[in-house]
């Protein structure tokens, strides 16, 4: 099959989180597999450039018709480990792709509904005949609409598109400029309930709900977050219209690139180790204590964070288990990055606490580098999520034989099972420690069960650990999930149409 994904992320050269790796890592496993894939992406200035091989100029004039006008894009085509990536660069004054960040401002709907009509049109004008788009989250959900209604008379009529939802949290609010500016020029039409009306306010467009609607196979991330998404306030609104084309939803749990997280061959790793030899680990422990200055003459357990510093990522049981630690016998160290203001003030302010503590290090930054030693170095890694689509955390974790402690939400359900209480495994499956309130106690117990096998029990603690590693969270299973969906989709007659 020929596949195309369409996203706005692909790690490692744009990552700012999940999305990335799993863009990355899927099109791997699918080549892998014996398809052809390609990726389309936009052309951003603050992008990893170092991380692309042969970038040059693809496609010189790529006329994208935009509010009854033109703007010209050019298209580069490079290689980022192995994957055909065309990136798309816009030229016209709003310099959509040129602001220093991939996220975050005010127009993001205009930046990604613009990329979204620029990669059909570049579909189309160099004759690609992909089976199947793989579009990923709200920023490419137009792409199913835009195919639907409008490029399926203009030469893309065999393409069919899957569909999958990273975060619900994040919709695509916007209003009718947009359709004006992609033109599809009747308002009432796209303003409906059934197509893309946002659920809470009838005046908005719900980028998010048309890719729902429009696309021929939906997916999120994990099967328990479809449920999540489907049953509970965790589908943020689009519960309803998940429940609608509930034929064609369902849950794929995603995987991790074994390429890129394996402690054997890990390049950023100064030791590295296996399941057959895992008291190497212990070595990168102390190359991570020496590398952020954290006392090593009394071994303790450390307990990591590697995250967003974000509501969802549950910052403020991040917050206490960093205290929570500190006062059990334990060391503590965080690598994150927020982009809420708020959230960063409060983690400088603990970071300039802390800054003298011996069994602390607060890094407050994005390093893809840290985070591989920390994962190689660390006893436990926390997760204490509000919410969780699936979670790479805890997943890359169990691979460096590093125990997840984990709050019982989306995808964390589906991979991690408590060691004491998980009465569906046996104990020899059991791979880490989970809670389910958000409260303090409950995760305060769950670091607590942790802590006390690392001291008591070091040779259970140890065979925990390598259980952990025994799991196979590769993109093997996943993909071949993936090729059955694509399978059925590309034998369907036309694009989705949505439900009227
Ligand atoms: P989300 O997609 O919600 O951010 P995931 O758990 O799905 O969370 O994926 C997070 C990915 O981003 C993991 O690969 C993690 O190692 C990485 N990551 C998150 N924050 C940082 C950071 N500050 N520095 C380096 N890597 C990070």
């Amino acid at each position: 099959m020929y596949i195309v994904q369409i996203a706005s992320e692909c790690a490692p050269v744009i990552k700012a989180g999940g999305l990335g790796d799993v863009v990355y890592g899927l099109s791997r496993e699918l080549e892998i597999q014996g398809h052809c894939v390609e990726l389309i992406l936009p052309k951003y200035d603050c992008m990893r450039y170092d991380h692309i091989w042969g970038l040059h100029e693809a496609y010189a004039d790529l006329k994208v018709p935009w509010y009854g006008s033109v703007i010209y894009c050019t298209v580069h085509c490079g290689w980022v480990h192995g994957r055909l990536c065309f990136f798309i660069e816009p030229h016209s004054s709003e310099n959509y792709f040129h602001r220093g960040v991939y996220y975050g401002a005010p127009d993001d709907p205009m930046r990604f509904a613009f990329f979204s009509k620029a990669a059909l049109e570049f579909l189309q004008q160099s004759n690609k005949c992909p089976d199947v788009l793989h579009c990923h989250d709200w920023q490419t959900g137009l792409i199913p609409v835009m195919l639907y209604e409008m490029y399926q008379y203009h030469g893309l009529e065999f393409q069919r598109v899957c569909y999958t939802i990273h975060n619900f949290k994040h919709q695509g609010q916007t209003g009718y400029n947009v359709l004006e500016a992609i033109g599809l020029n009747r308002p009432d039409y796209y303003f409906h309930p059934d197509r893309l009306q946002d659920p809470f306010n009838p005046f908005a467009l719900n980028l998010m709900k048309g890719g729902i609607v429009y696309s021929n196979y939906v997916t999120t991330v994990s099967p328990h977050h479809a449920w999540e998404a489907r049953h509970t306030e965790i589908g943020c609104g689009l519960g309803h219209t998940l429940h609608m084309h509930q034929h064609k939803f369902s849950g794929v749990l995603n995987g991790i690139d074994y390429g890129f997280w394996d402690p054997e061959g890990d390049c950023y790793i100064p030791f590295p180790y296996s399941h057959d030899d895992f008291k190497s680990k212990a070595r990168n422990k102390k190359a991570l204590r020496k590398q952020l200055g954290l006392q090593d003459e009394e071994d303790k357990p450390i307990i990591a964070f590697i995250g967003r510093l974000d509501q969802q990522k549950g910052v403020h049981l991040v917050h206490h288990a960093i205290y929570y630690s500190l006062h059990h016998r334990a060391q503590f160290v965080l690598l994150g990055s927020a982009t809420e203001a708020a959230i960063n003030a409060q983690f400088w302010h603990e970071k300039n606490f802390l800054s003298g503590n011996p069994d602390c290090h607060l890094e407050i930054s994005f390093n893809e580098e840290l985070a591989h030693l920390i994962y190689a170095a660390a006893d436990m890694v926390l997760v204490p999520s509000n919410y969780e689509p699936c979670g790479l955390t805890q997943i890359i974790g169990l691979k460096y034989g590093t125990v997840p402690v984990v709050r019982g939400v989306g995808g964390l359900v589906n991979t991690v099972f408590d060691r004491d209480y998980d009465a569906d495994k046996k104990p020899e499956e059991r791979n880490g420690y989970v809670f389910y309130q958000s409260d303090l106690p409950a995760m305060e117990s769950a670091i607590a069960r942790g802590v006390g096998l690392w001291y008591d029990y070091p040779k259970e603690f140890r065979k925990l650990a390598m259980q952990g590693m025994e799991y196979d969270y590769s993109w093997r299973n996943p993909a071949t999930e993936y090729v059955e969906i694509y399978e059925g989709i590309r034998h369907q007659s036309e694009p989705a149409e949505p439900a009227e």
